[in-house]
C-alpha cells in the first residue's frame, strides 16, 4: 500500500478544501505523511495559482499543521513550480515539484478544446509533443526541483479523444530524450492519478511505454494523486501501484523530511 502523497491542492490555489481538511483526509486514508503542493504564484494566473500575497499565509498554515499533527501524520509543505513562473528564488519549501502547464499560447490541461487548439497551433500532435518535451528538460537545471510533475500531461484527454499517440516514433523520441535528461539530473518522476478523480481518465499517467523505458534506464518514481479535493486524496493509488509493477518497478520514492528514499511496494 502506498503510504505517502506529495501532490495535492487546497483553497490556497485551485483546490476545493482547506489544508486541514486534506491532512485529515490523508490521515483517514491511512497515509503516514502528506505533502501539500501549492501552485506557484504566476502573475495574471491567480484564478488557479496562489496569489503572491497569500504565499506567506500558506507557509504559516503548513508550519502550524506540521506541529499540530506531529505524532499522527507527517505534514510537508511543497510547491508545484511551473516553468512559466520564472522565479529566481523560492521560499524554503520542503520539496518542489516541477511542472509545465503551458505551451505557446495555450494551457495544456485546461479544456479539451484548448488541447485541440494547441495541436492546431503546432500543425500535428507529434510536433506539439516535440515542442512540449523539449523545454520540459529545463527542469533538469533547477536543482531545488526533486519531482517531475505529470510528465505527459498532454495526454490528459486521450481516453475521451485520442489526441496523442505515445507509440509514434516522433512522440516517443521526444519523450524519451526528456526523460533521459531529467533522470540524469536525478529527478524523480511521479505517477499521477489526478485525471482519474476529475473524471477524464480511468488510468494514471505517464503512459506504460514511457514508464517501461524509465524503468530500463534506472529511473525513480513516486505516486501522487494531485487531488483537488479531500475525497480524492488517494484516488487511483491501487491502479498506480499496479501500473508501476507492470512496468517493472519494485519500489517507489518516499520523502522523509530531508530527502528521498526508496520503499518497496
Ligand atoms: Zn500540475
Ligand atoms: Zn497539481
Amino acid at each position: 500500500m502506498i503510504r505517502q502523497n506529495l501532490h495535492c491542492h487546497t483553497t490556497f490555489d485551485d483546490g476545493a478544501d482547506s489544508p486541514e481538511a486534506m491532512v485529515l483526509a490523508a490521515e483517514r486514508a491511512g497515509l503516514r505523511s502528506i505533502g501539500i503542493s501549492l501552485h506557484c504564484p504566476i502573475p495574471g494566473e491567480d484564478d488557479w495559482c496562489c496569489a503572491a500575497e497569500q504565499e506567506g499565509a500558506f507557509l504559516d498554515t503548513m508550519r502550524a499543521l506540521h506541529e499540530r499533527f506531529a505524532g499522527r501524520i507527517e505534514v510537508f509543505c511543497g510547491l508545484e513550480y511551473d516553468l512559466r513562473a520564472d522565479r529566481r528564488s523560492v521560499p524554503p519549501y520542503d520539496y518542489i515539484i516541477g511542472s509545465c502547464h503551458f505551451l505557446a499560447d495555450h494551457a495544456v490541461d485546461n479544456t479539451m478544446a484548448e488541447a485541440e487548439a494547441l495541436i492546431a497551433q503546432f500543425g500535428s500532435p507529434d510536433w506539439a509533443a516535440e515542442a512540449y518535451f523539449g523545454p520540459l528538460t529545463a527542469l533538469a537545471g533547477f536543482d531545488e526541483i526533486s519531482i517531475v510533475g505529470h510528465l505527459d500531461l498532454l495526454t490528459k484527454y486521450n481516453e475521451r479523444r485520442p489526441l496523442y499517440d505515445a507509440s509514434s516514433p516522433l512522440y516517443r523520441d521526444a519523450a524519451f530524450a526528456a526523460m533521459e535528461r531529467l533522470n540524469a539530473a536525478g529527478k524523480i518522476f511521479e505517477i499521477n492519478t489526478g485525471a482519474i478523480s476529475r473524471g477524464w481518465r480511468t488510468t494514471p499517467y505517464p503512459a506504460p511505454e514511457l514508464l517501461r523505458r524509465l524503468q530500463e534506464i534506472g529511473g525513480r518514481i513516486c505516486i501522487c494523486s494531485d487531488a483537488h479535493s479531500a475525497d480524492g486524496i488517494v484516488c487511483g493509488f491501487e491502479a498506480a501501484e499496479a501500473l508501476a509493477r507492470s512496468c517493472g518497478f519494485t519500489e517507489y520514492q518516499v520523502f522523509d523530511g530531508r530527502g528521498f528514499r526508496p520503499e518497496p511496494f
